[in-house]
């Protein structure tokens, strides 16, 4: 086994060293998964809905010390970490809820006479089947939530589940572990795998029954090319570069500030932060005074600290990729109005930043940033910001801001993402599908449709004798 180095955002020191999974130990972990998966899935739906209780209800009696497992690692500020755990039931919530609907045999026709004269009778009946044995590779940057997203439902619906954590978050992904396991999820049901990309690609080597990906684009083509060797279903849930319109309706100044945390919460590393802002001319001028005086106002501090809004980026490489884009927009005519560059601090620290004047030949306005920067860009009217909005081979939201819910929806019909937000923004509920278009994602997680992708159904043609 090789190791692996766990760092501190906040000021790059070591946490951890830990031994990290190999191609040999990977290989164990699956076919003892294999060898318990069926024994799960023959429990009663009701001991495994008894366990998954018991997670959630731990999740909430620990809420402030994982917290602060999950800051340590990732840089997240404390509170943004307890609210994400604070959050985190309500989605184990939906899923305890709407399973055993999913799981239920449908008839779904029934000829008492067979149909035809002389005939048996006929029933075709669907039922649903686990998938068996499924791998879940996580991104670091929400950790209890991608995680649960697709853990719950997954052994809920009887499946084992090999849990590979972002090693940005590996900590926090052995504590999920741990809860599970104490709940009552036996050690082979779940089975954590701890290690960077390359034990992630060693998971990827073996036939898994279904592959449950979070992370960046870049990974994701991986993901589903080493999926497509096995012809594993795959579901990716992947970055985004997410865009907000403010039309002429509405009081620009008002609606800055919740623009500026849909953008800059959690140091903007939301796979469905705001990236790019589209302004009405007729608001233009007052949106930007109010949203850089929104930025000016964010507490950056160390992420243990109550009062810290801006944190560390959790990996250091984000500093350099940042960097770029605002070199890039400033070179190519942008206004740097507020930041621009690495915060004068220890630690992984870029200070919050606003660019005007920025266009789609920028990399500001076109790549993922995943940090706290964002670009703001002035248009005439609804058509411009339609065609700024769509301009982006990812799809995962967009929002609107104006009074007129018909204009509103008439925008948002247009875009091309698996969702839209009318006077809000980088928002995410159990109910609804979570899904990625384009770049951004294949499949969807959360609402019943993310439940359905734990199953695989049966035919039943069933004529009597
Ligand atoms: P990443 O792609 O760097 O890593 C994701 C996971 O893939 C990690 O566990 C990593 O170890 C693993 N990995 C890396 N190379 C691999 C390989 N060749 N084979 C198998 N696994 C491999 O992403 P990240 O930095 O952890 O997360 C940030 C990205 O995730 C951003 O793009 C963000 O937008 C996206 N994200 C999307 C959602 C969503 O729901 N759509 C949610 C959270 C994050």
């Amino acid at each position: 086994m090789s190791a692996l180095t766990l760092l501190n955002p906040a000021d790059g020191t070591v946490l951890r060293e830990l031994p990290a999974d190999d191609a040999v130990s990977v290989g164990a972990k699956i076919a003892a998964a294999r060898a318990a998966q069926p024994a799960w899935a023959a429990r009663p739906f009701a001991e495994r809905r008894a366990i998954l209780t018991r997670f959630r209800d731990l999740l909430i009696e620990r809420k402030d010390t994982l917290a602060l497992t999950t800051t340590a690692e990732t840089g997240k500020p404390v509170r943004q970490a307890r609210n994400e755990i604070a959050a985190t039931p309500a989605r184990v919530d939906f899923f305890l809820e709407h399973t055993a609907a999913l799981l239920a045999p449908r008839l779904m026709h029934r000829q008492p006479d067979g149909g035809v004269p002389g005939a048996a009778a006929l029933e075709e009946v669907v039922t649903f089947d686990p998938l068996g044995v499924i791998a879940n590779i996580s991104a670091w940057n929400y950790p209890w939530f991608v995680g649960t997203n697709v853990i719950v439902p997954a052994l809920l619906c009887g499946n084992a589940v090999i849990y590979k954590p972002s090693e940005h978050a590996t900590l926090t992904g052995l504590a999920i572990a741990g809860l599970l396991h104490e709940a009552g999820v036996p050690d082979d049901v779940f089975v954590p795998v701890i290690g960077a990309g390359e034990t992630g690609a060693a998971l990827l080597e073996h036939p898994l029954d279904g592959i449950f990906f979070t992370g960046s684009y870049a990974t994701g083509v991986k993901v589903a090319a080493a999926a497509a060797r096995h012809l594993a279903p795959v579901q990716l849930e992947l970055g985004g570069k997410d865009a907000a319109y403010v039309t002429d309706e509405v009081d620009a100044a008002a609606v800055a500030g919740a623009v500026a945390d849909g953008a800059f919460y959690n140091a903007g590393q939301s796979c469905c932060a705001v990236e790019r802002v589209y302004v009405h001319a007729d608001v233009y001028d007052a949106f930007v005074e109010a949203f850089v005086d929104a930025v000016k106002g964010f507490a950056i501090g160390a992420p243990t600290d109550e009062g810290t809004y801006i944190g560390p980026l959790c990996r250091e490489p984000q500093l350099a990729v940042l960097q770029a884009q605002v070199d890039d927009a400033l070179q190519k005519g942008a206004t740097l109005r507020c930041g621009g560059r690495r915060a004068d601090r220890g630690g992984w620290y870029f200070e919050p930043t606003v660019l005007t004047d920025v266009d789609h030949t920028m990399a500001v306005m076109r790549d993922e940033s995943f940090g706290p920067i964002i670009g703001i860009e002035k248009v005439a009217d609804d058509a411009e910001a339609v065609a700024r909005m769509n301009d982006t081979p990812y799809g995962l939201t967009a929002a609107v801001y104006g009074r007129d819910r018909t204009r509103a929806a008439r925008i948002l019909e247009r875009m091309n993402t698996g969702t839209v937000y009318w006077n809000c923004c980088d928002r995410v509920s159990p109910n609804l599908p979570w899904s990625g278009r384009g770049h951004s994602g294949v499949g969807a997680t959360l609402s019943l449709e993310g439940i359905r992708a734990f199953l695989r159904p049966r035919a039943w043609h069933l004529r009597a004798p």
